[in-house]
């Protein structure tokens, strides 16, 4: 297995040295871990995020790592790029330089409110969760046309804080999902929301079983903030993937996405989880 989305204390929220992640994909048996850490442009995000001047260091320490590690583990780097249409092209041209191995792309903010902080609890609360919701999506959706990203973070995080935007909302992820498609993206199943009030992932089993009938790639990541939640909830994560019809999940290599094939581990992985809890 692989964990695709992993932080870095360089994001100024997150804890842990970069080897501390990777020894703890290794014990963990993972093939390969990616950093994903955060690219946010956004004035109210900066100080949660990698400067763009961090950039160079945060890319060759990877690279440094990758090569130490490289007969236990293979390590790859990437970003979780926060998408603002307003600076879309300057995170662009930050990236351009580097060889990167795959861009991550989230919605985060939507004008100046961060939809997934507690920290902007207060103000989110005053909106209605479809407000909310109809915003992202709009936003996610430029993100697609854009063709900014490989992989779409954590799909439906609006639900992050336990409340579901209504029915209505389904048909507006399919026609997101249908543009996902359509643009060869793949879909991260994010395993952090299962830590959340939300105690599902992103994308969660119904919306995943959609991905699924799209023929649409996925990847997983923990979306660890600290070494000890590498590859967390990836026996409920394996199982969901595998009563899904998921077969392959897909990992990157400087940009170019291949399969790694899942497989049971054993029947009572799949009996434990049967119908998903998830
Ligand atoms: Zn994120
Ligand atoms: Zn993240």
């Amino acid at each position: 297995m692989i964990d695709y989305h992993v932080h870095t204390s360089l994001c100024n929220h997150a804890n842990g040295a970069m080897d501390q992640y990777i020894q703890n994909a290794v014990a963990a048996g993972l093939k390969e871990i990616c950093f994903l850490d955060h690219l946010t442009l956004h004035k109210n995000g900066r100080a949660q995020s990698m400067s763009p001047d961090d950039v160079p260091f945060y890319f060759h320490a990877a690279r440094q790592l990758a090569y130490e590690y490289k007969h236990q583990i293979l390590v790859k780097v990437g970003l979780e790029v926060d998408f603002d249409p307003e600076n879309a092209d300057q995170a662009q041209e930050i990236i351009r330089p580097f060889d990167f191995d795959v861009i991550g792309g989230s919605v985060h903010f939507i004008g100046d409110v961060n939809i997934v902080s507690s920290k902007d609890a207060s103000v989110r609360e005053k909106q209605s969760i479809d407000e909310i919701c109809e915003q992202y999506l709009e936003r996610l959706d430029q993100m697609i046309s854009l063709d900014f990203a490989d992989i779409v973070c954590h799909l439906d995080v609006v639900k992050k804080f336990g409340r579901r935007p209504s029915a209505v909302f389904e048909k507006k992820f399919d026609d997101i999902l249908s543009k996902i498609s359509y643009s060869n993206l793949t879909v991260e199943l994010n395993t952090s929301g299962y830590s959340q009030a939300a105690k599902e992932f992103y994308p969660g089993a119904a919306l995943l079983k959609k991905c699924h009938d799209r023929n649409i790639p996925v990847t997983i990541g923990s979306d660890a903030h600290s070494p000890d939640q590498v590859g967390r909830h990836y026996d409920k994560a394996m199982n969901l993937l595998l009563t899904t019809g998921y077969r392959h999940v897909s990992a990157f290599s400087r940009r170019t996405r291949y399969d790694i094939e899942i497989s049971p581990s054993g029947p009572e992985l799949l009996k434990q989880n049967h119908g998903g809890n998830t």
